[in-house]
């Protein structure tokens, strides 16, 4: 195995607790130590080369090397050597918040950052400026980030349920500010009787909705019909802003995000990743009363990097690229996506394995031991889970990386070949997997 890896390993150990981020490989998995990267591969320090399906955990919708996108980062990069970030305004960026005033359908007014956890936090404070009220209510099962007030928690089907259960269960975590525990409150996500419950005993105290309006970090489960229009509905009646986190599904989904693809406009959107194909960029957008706090410094936002200029650049070549030719990058995705999907049913049947395979446009959950669609993270209990961690690992060992949360992102450059080179390793794997 892999000797080079295990020396940096033990290297980073010595200084680093473990490497930069606590999302980055699978439990029990020596992380990968990155070499070079073309195309939609990567290599590792070991000489071992991947066929990405990781994409930078969705970040990096153009692969690696997208000879345009590359192209408009270098030219960035060489006019802007001498001032990099001068912390002033620049034309791109009006460029890129036109582009998104232009196919997002909430966003009337856009204010760019660089994480999308800080752009999530952002969202909160409009809000709660907006409404005078404390309180934001999210779900189980949905990820905004890794800050106090967003991170893990457990939904009951108390009514009202209780605040201290929104900061405890899986992925939270410890140190957290005990006032953490009086911001928000959780419950069920696609349950709209306990929304409206929670809603009416909370009625002058919630100042948001916060939701991911697919819920790809958990099973990439969908709403159930009809259900978007209802949160939609109830938000209005009780006065509460509407906020769908399109981190992941912004611009990997449909032109305008998840609220296009499924035609409910929310009061304010949060994006990164994709945004900007790979390079750090997040924005707000959204109904311009609500972001007009910003302007009068009613609500207050900063950062030294906000709208880092190389990020921007990236961000208006990669909304020129996915307008193209009406939008046909989204048609490509699908077809390719629709093709792993086939292919790894079709090779789970052949071993007599059950799988579930859902998610929209440019990102594809695939599980085994299940095959009925899930809604929630109740729907995913009855997934295999030791099975198909052994289907990710092996995986890995066939030289195709997928990400975490057994996600596949698509790139509009991964080619046929790539697709069809993934079903037949995956069917090698099944294959020694045993059925049901
Ligand atoms: N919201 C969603 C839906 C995410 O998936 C993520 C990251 O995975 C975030 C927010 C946080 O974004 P970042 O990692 O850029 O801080």
């Amino acid at each position: 195995m892999s000797q080079v890896s295990l020396n940096l390993l033990e290297r980073s150990r010595a200084v680093m607790p473990g490497g930069q981020s606590n999302f980055r490989e699978a439990p029990g998995m020596v992380p990968t130590f990155l070499s070079s990267a073309e195309g939609l591969r990567y290599r590792d320090v070991d000489a071992n080369e991947y066929l990405d399906f990781t994409l930078s955990m969705g970040a990096a919708l153009w692969g690696y090397s997208d000879p345009e996108y590359g192209a408009a980062v270098t030219d960035q990069l060489s006019t802007l050597l001498a001032c990099t970030s001068a912390a002033t305004q620049t034309e791109n960026e009006i460029r890129l918040a036109e582009a998104l005033v232009a196919r997002v359908p909430c966003a009337e007014w856009v204010r760019f950052g660089i994480s999308g956890t800080e752009a999530v936090q952002l969202s909160l404070r409009l809000a709660r400026g907006f409404t005078g009220r404390p309180l934001i209510l999210r779900f189980e099962g949905h990820y905004h980030g890794w800050l106090d007030n967003i991170a893990g928690g457990t939904a009951t089907d108390a009514r009202p349920p209780h605040p201290d259960l929104a900061v405890s269960g899986p992925g939270g975590t410890a140190g957290r500010a005990h006032t953490a525990a009086n911001e928000t409150l959780m419950i069920k996500w696609n349950d709209l009787e306990s929304l409206e419950a929670v809603l009416q005993a909370h009625s002058r105290s919630i100042a948001a909705v916060l939701m991911e309006a697919i819920m790809c970090n958990n099973g990439c489960c969908p709403p159930m019909p009809g259900y978007l229009q209802g949160v939609r509905e109830l938000c209005d009646r009780y006065g509460v802003i509407l906020i769908f986190d399109e981190v992941i599904t912004g611009f990997r989904v449909a032109p305008g995000g998840a609220q296009d693809l499924l035609g409910v406009t929310p009061d304010l959107a949060v994006f990164g990743k994709a945004l900007a194909g790979g390079l750090p960029l997040s924005a707000v957008a959204g109904r311009e009363d609500i972001m007009m706090q910003l302007r009068q410094s009613h609500v207050m936002g900063g950062g030294t990097f906000n709208s880092f200029q190389l990020a921007v650049a990236a961000g208006v070549v990669t909304m020129d690229k996915l307008a193209r030719d009406d939008y046909a990058a989204y048609d490509r995705m699908s077809v390719l996506q629709n093709r792993l999907a086939d292919g790894l049913r079709i090779a789970a049947e052949e071993q007599g394995i059950k799988a579930l395979l859902q998610g929209p446009t440019g990102v594809l959950f695939a599980a085994l031991g299940k095959e009925e669609t899930a809604y929630s993270p109740d729907d995913l209990i009855d997934i295999d889970i030791e099975k198909t961690s052994q289907f990710r690992a092996g995986l890995k060992a066939e030289g195709i990386m997928i990400a975490g949360g057994n996600r596949w992102f698509i790139s509009p450059n991964h080619a046929e070949s790539d697709i069809d080179h993934a079903i037949a390793c995956a069917a090698r794997v099944m294959a020694g997997l045993g059925g049901d």
